[in-house]
């Protein structure tokens, strides 16, 4: 940053990178770090790819933040926020008013839902949705009168947001870290990741039944009256997509029943065929109460997230509404109509294009070539479903010891990728691939070939420092 001309009256550099160091703080992002390396400005996208200023095209196998499902520059979603811009740019939701959008978009939601849903609650992001969720819990609980009946039950690694509850849910030390996090009545049970936490000579059906076994621990130790709601994604994704082992779920939701236990799913990434049916709910046999969606449900062009909810809480939070004199929680922008119109136009391409069956079949293909590294020196596994896959690095193959420091391999084999035209994401050093569901199947082999050579090349620098 140091060597591009500042402006004379404040110092400032007069680049796009120079003001965005002097300006920014950046989320997600080591602040000291970014100061010496600068962003990498995207200025526009079209289909997969991206581009930055200088014109160098990327494809983008991340869609973003795991989001931008429809891919980049669809025109009908810009033609359907302009139209509703145009109509109604904004109203609220606020004390029996309402613009059309979200009446269509909640209709639309509960058609497609995976188990019977009663009705939708709007937000703006996953975070948002996820707060939503834990206060319609709380509110529920009360209403019924069990006001005992509060904890929530996450899990380690899953991830959940960053708002204060929604971080807390979140099972990751850099989200609780020095912010004083998590909140009281959150807890996190195992993380079901059989590779890494499976015993040697445990079967996957095995492991599962230990992950239910340890979760009945922690409610029996706790007190079941005291356990309100247990929340999870059906595969977690900045975990470092984990994929649940055989019957997880099955044995996972024989406790929760037992000890009356409502289940969360959060749908944030998996909702819109992102594991190949509509929702993770059904590639995993899960029946929740309460169900968090958001990212694909606009293919991220606009900002929305919804929580549906099954009609028995409905019912009890109706009646404490009634009560008080009325639910108190909403956004400003909950159910915001641009927000809504862009969504709907995207659930009705999504169908129209068949996407999630599409989706289901270069899935295929994405994992299929993937499998392919499965016998490279730097990688220990190769997991995914659908179109959401991870390639997990590690130091010694064998003994699936990770290189220390977690992440500096994974962030050069990234930067590596990034000089190859490839925008991929690690978390740590698993290398995340949840490319757009518009994705071909040669646009998935040249996005595996990009990877190759940065992952050879990542080989190459490993054996250079001496890190294997
Ligand atoms: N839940 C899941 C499963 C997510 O992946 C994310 C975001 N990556 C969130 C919630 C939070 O969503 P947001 O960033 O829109 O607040």
């Amino acid at each position: 940053m140091s060597d591009s001309p500042k402006s004379a009256s404040s110092g400032v550099p007069n680049s796009m990178a120079g003001r965005d160091v002097a300006y920014c703080l950046h989320p997600y992002t080591n602040a000291r770090a970014h100061e010496e390396k600068g962003p990498l400005i995207i200025t526009h996208g079209k289909g997969i790819n991206v581009f930055d200023d200088q014109g160098k095209s990327y494809i983008e196998a991340m869609a973003g933040l795991w989001s931008t499902s429809l891919g980049f520059g669809e025109d009908r979603l810009i033609k359907a926020a302009n139209k509703q811009m145009k109509e109604l740019p904004y109203y609220h939701s606020f004390t029996h008013k309402t613009p059309i959008p979200p009446i269509e978009l909640s209709e639309k939601l509960l058609s497609m839902a995976p188990v019977p849903m009663s009705k939708v609650f709007f937000a703006n992001s996953g975070s948002e949705a996820n707060d939503t969720v834990v206060k319609l819990v709380w509110y529920y609980n009360n209403a019924i009168g069990r006001p005992n009946k509060k904890k929530i039950i996450s899990r380690m690694k899953g991830y959940h947001g960053v708002t204060v509850a929604s971080a807390s849910m979140t099972g990751l030390p850099a989200n609780h870290t020095d912010f004083d996090l998590p909140i009281a009545n959150i807890l996190h049970t195992s993380c079901p990741h059989y590779w890494r936490f499976g015993k040697d000579g445990e079967s996957e059906e095995d492991f599962s039944t230990r992950m239910a076994n340890d979760l009945e621990k922690m409610i029996l130790d706790e007190g079941p009256e005291t356990i309100a709601a247990f929340i999870g994604e059906p595969v977690m994704g900045a975990g470092g997509v984990i994929v649940p082992p055989k019957d997880y779920w099955e044995k996972i939701q024989i406790v929760l029943k037992k000890y009356d236990i409502l289940l969360i799913a959060d749908e944030v990434i998996c909702g819109f065929g992102r594991t190949g049916n509509t929702f993770g709910c059904e590639t995993f046999g899960m029946k929740p109460d309460i169900i968090s969606v958001a990212k694909a449900l606009s293919s991220s062009y606009l900002p929305i997230s919804a929580v549906m909810i099954s009609d028995e809480l409905y019912q009890g939070i109706a009646d404490n509404s009634a009560k008080i004199g009325v639910l108190g929680h909403g956004y400003t922008y909950s159910g915001h109509p641009v927000c809504a119109a862009v969504a709907l136009e995207t659930l009705k391409i999504y169908e129209e294009r068949n996407l999630f069956d599409q989706a289901a079949k270069v899935g295929e293909h994405l994992q299929a070539g993937l499998a392919q590294f499965k016998d490279h020196p730097l990688v220990g596994e190769v997991r995914g479903v659908g179109l959401i896959a991870a390639v997990e690095l590690v130091q010694d193959k064998k003994t699936k010891a990770s290189f220390d420091p977690v992440g500096k391999v994974g962030t050069y084999l990234n930067e590596r990728a990034i000089e190859e035209g490839l925008i991929i994401r690690n978390m740590g050093d698993s290398i995340a691939f949840c490319p757009p569901l518009i994705i071909t199947e040669d646009q998935i082999d040249q996005m595996l070939d990009r990877f190759k050579t940065a992952l050879d090349k990542t080989l190459d620098w490993v054996k250079a420092e001496g890190l294997i």
